[in-house]
């Protein structure tokens, strides 16, 4: 069977550009890797973090809309991201939280992992979990966060679905996804072996109204395919399965097709490659507003609209 690798990235919609940055760069020390528009909407910015190098799985993105209503938690809708943390890294997390007077809760172990929770500004549901650390991972050097404390990509991701059985036959019969277990009524399915970065937990609420997109919410969740192949064959499931994928779209770092699950929520595949450094040098990832060349002409007329941003002091 076609499988996918795990997820992606996620993408999430976040208020304010300044201060969603200086969370995610200033407080979670994570690398923007690219500062670039949203391509279907250019008036607006896309931002991507993730580590040293943008390596896919360890992204997190926004849509900064701050004139949107915050997010209706609901069915339908990815409710919760977590993040990978290297074993013993969680005591030096709390520490940075207080520092930057972020709020967290009750350190929980969830499927035999610790796991500290917390929100970013826009109330979006973050978690660090401290893990066995990818191989994938790189580095950033000019992070606020010590190497060996550093976010090593994404966990999982966390769903609430009206019913669960449409979901869980897509994941395991047509993506390649096998259920773990079942804890606090959350249910566990993972892509192939199942490490951090592979993981989608499922909640049934039956009663729930449907979730709808604001601020502080998940946008989509964007598993991983090797190339476009890979990518086209799993389309031809997800087709198969009565859902309507997207043809393939050029993302320009990536190649995508989005549907939506049974239950509604927003998923994507993307490629791998070409990455971000297609377009800019390794070095410089993030620092300038990069366009896809099929906006390039409008340049003038974009970085009119989208508010200045400034690096996040480093503490
Ligand atoms: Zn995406």
């Amino acid at each position: 069977m076609q499988t996918v690798n795990g997820i992606h990235h996620v993408t999430a919609i976040a208020g304010d550009p300044q201060e969603n940055l200086d969370f995610y760069v200033g407080v979670l020390g994570m690398r923007l890797v690219k500062k670039s528009v949203n391509q279907d909407v250019p008036d607006t910015y896309h931002l991507f973090y993730a580590d040293g190098v943008g390596t896919p799985g360890s992204d997190i993105t926004f849509f900064p809309w701050p004139q949107m209503a915050p997010a209706r938690i609901g069915t339908g809708l990815a409710v919760h991201v977590s993040f990978a943390v290297p074993h013993g890294s969680l005591s030096y997390w709390r520490e940075r939280l207080n520092k930057f007077k972020v709020a967290y809760g009750e350190t929980e172990t969830r499927f035999g992992e610790t796991v500290l929770p917390f929100h970013d500004p826009h109330g979006l549901e973050l978690a660090l979990v401290e893990t066995d650390i990818p191989e994938r991972f790189v580095v950033w050097d000019g992070s606020s966060v010590p190497p060996e404390h550093q976010i090593r990509g994404m966990h999982s991701v966390r769903l609430f679905e009206r019913r669960l059985a449409a979901t869980e036959r897509l994941l395991t019969e047509r993506m390649g996804f096998h259920f773990v277990g079942e804890e606090n009524g959350w249910r566990r399915f993972a892509a192939q072996e199942g490490s951090s970065g592979k993981i989608a937990d499922l909640q049934e609420h039956p009663n729930m109204p449907r979730g709808e997109w604001g601020t502080g919410g998940v946008h989509h969740v964007a598993w991983r395919t090797n190339d476009v192949d890979a990518e086209m064959s799993l389309r031809e499931e997800i087709a198969r399965a009565g859902l309507q994928p997207t043809p393939l779209i050029d993302r320009f770092w990536f190649q995508s097709v989005y549907f939506r699950e049974p239950g509604g929520t927003l998923f994507e595949l993307a490629t791998d490659g070409p990455g971000f450094d297609r377009d800019e040098d390794m070095k410089h990832l993030g620092e300038q507003l990069i366009l896809p060349p099929w906006l390039e002409p409008h340049r003038a007329e974009i970085e009119a609209v989208l508010p200045p941003l400034r690096s996040p002091q480093s503490k």
